[in-house]
């Protein structure tokens, strides 16, 4: 700065020397004042130049591009350039500060948008500042149209508008979704957790599957519960009654037989509860381990006419057909015991003498059905849909006097969805009944015959 300084006043000096030399006093005066003057001209232009640039910075940072354009350095030098320099620099690390912390911000929302869970940011007053996708989904909201809304006056809840009232924010509540109907219910988990300056954050969270889980595993052990109870009731029942009365031993006889069926009725139910949480629990199925149809089949049989000459003196007329010898990949154990429930319900539930007919064949595309069908009472549409489900029946009275356990076709169900099979039920009422299981290609192959090999 001091040598601009000086150059200056050299040039101011130099020209008022020529002007003197060329005209005396009134020469070397007029040269100072032209210097001056072609000085002022010459920085008024920088001054343009340089408010020009700042023009084009402004613009550039209105449209938001101003990496692009902080790039360009002041287009002056000297004092100014040097202070527009400066100035330059401080705003350039500012504006990348900025932009850093932009795309920081919108990275942190990009992943709050991709949560599974609802959030919303409220204001000290409660209004919406912002709100992710799942939040809108979950509570009806408008992302952009509803912020600076209430959230009391958008989320109609009675339970809600208390809890925010109230102010307490410890635990959650659950209230049912926008999207909620009676035949498909949706129930959500709000939370507000305060931050900030008074600031709020209201989580939602889809709490549907977990009620159902919750519901089920209840009804279950009710359920377990009363199957238990009956038993236990009527065997408590005879034992004191053996205690206390003195009965004569025919009568001691009939009570014990009595007994046994029960004590047979609990066990039944507990290895079904075994076996189900087996299922539940183990690993799928190997795609190694091959089981011999046939064998299967034939314990079918073996048990069907026991349970059909157990039911009465007219036996069922029981019918195994099957079109090639096969084999299914699989759990020997597992795959016996969906067949066989399959079996024994078609025998149990259709009174004698009626006819069931066991099939196993092989289809067009290779995977193989293992069908059941009987010429029982059949079943009304409206049962089709739960059958599955654990102790659901048709008629309890029924399934008990037979010795079902209600959870028969649950095991099936498990078995043919671990083996990728697919369970198929058709049944109308005085029509009998249809229970099939489709298993993949996949899990199918033809036992080759020594014979035809040799042919081959
Ligand atoms: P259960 O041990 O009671 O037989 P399941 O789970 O095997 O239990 O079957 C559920 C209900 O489905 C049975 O209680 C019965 O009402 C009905 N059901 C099953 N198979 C048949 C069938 N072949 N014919 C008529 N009803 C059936």
């Amino acid at each position: 700065m001091l040598v601009r300084c000086f150059v200056s006043l050299l040039l101011l000096a130099a020209s008022g020397l020529a002007g003197g030399l060329l005209a005396g006093w009134p020469g070397a005066l007029a040269g100072v004042v032209l210097m001056a003057a072609a000085g002022l001209i010459w920085e008024s232009l920088r001054l343009l130049r340089l408010q020009a640039w700042l023009r084009e910075l402004q613009m550039a940072h209105r449209e938001e591009e101003p990496q692009a354009r902080l790039l360009l350095s002041p287009p002056v030098g000297g004092i100014l350039g040097e202070i527009s320099d400066r100035v330059w620099r401080l705003l350039r690390t500012h504006l990348r500060a900025q932009q850093e912390s932009q795309s920081r911000l919108q990275e942190m929302l990009a992943a709050i948008q991709a949560s599974p869970n609802g959030v919303v940011l409220l204001d000290a007053e409660g209004r919406i500042e912002w709100c992710n996708q799942t939040a809108a989904h979950h509570l009806g909201l408008d992302a952009s149209r509803d912020v600076r809304q209430h959230v009391a006056h958008l989320i109609r809840d009675p339970a809600f508008n208390a809890y925010v009232a109230a102010g307490i924010f410890a635990s959650d509540i659950v209230i049912s979704g926008r999207q909620s109907t009676p035949a498909r219910p949706v129930r959500l988990s709000l939370q507000i957790h305060p931050y900030g300056i008074g600031q709020r954050l209201l989580l939602s969270r889809d709490v549907t599957l977990i009620e159902q889980a919750e519901v089920m595993r209840r009804d279950f052990v009710a359920n377990v519960s009363h199957e238990m109870r009956t038993p236990l009731t009527v065997l408590s029942g005879f034992v004191e009654t053996l205690q206390t009365l003195d009965l004569p031993p025919s009568d001691v006889r009939r009570y014990l037989g009595l007994m046994a069926v029960q004590s047979q009725r609990m066990q039944t139910l507990v290895n079904d509860l075994l076996t189900l949480s087996r299922l539940e629990g183990s690993p799928p199925p190997s795609m190694v381990d091959w089981v011999d149809a046939s064998a299967v089949l034939a314990q079918c049989e073996v048990d069907a006419r026991a349970i059909s000459s157990y039911m009465g003196n007219v036996e069922h007329a029981i019918e195994m057909v099957q079109d090639a010898a096969l084999q299914l990949c699989g759990v020997s154990v597992e795959l016996q015991s969906a067949f066989s429930n399959l079996v024994s319900n078609a025998v149990r539930y259709t009174p004698a003498p009626g006819r069931v007919v066991v099939t196993l064949r092989q289809l067009a595309d290779g995977s193989a059905e293992f069908a059941v069908q009987d010429s029982g009472p059949g079943i009304a549409p409206e049962h089709l849909p739960r059958l599955t489900e654990r102790f659901y029946r048709v008629d309890r009275s029924r399934s008990r006097d037979s010795g079902g356990t209600g959870l028969g076709l649950a095991i099936v169900k498990h078995v043919t969805q671990r083996h990728g099979g697919v369970l198929s039920i058709d049944s109308e009422l005085g029509h009998g009944s249809r229970f099939a299981i489709v298993f993949p290609a996949a899990r199918v192959r033809r036992v080759i015959e020594p014979s035809s090999l040799k042919a081959a």
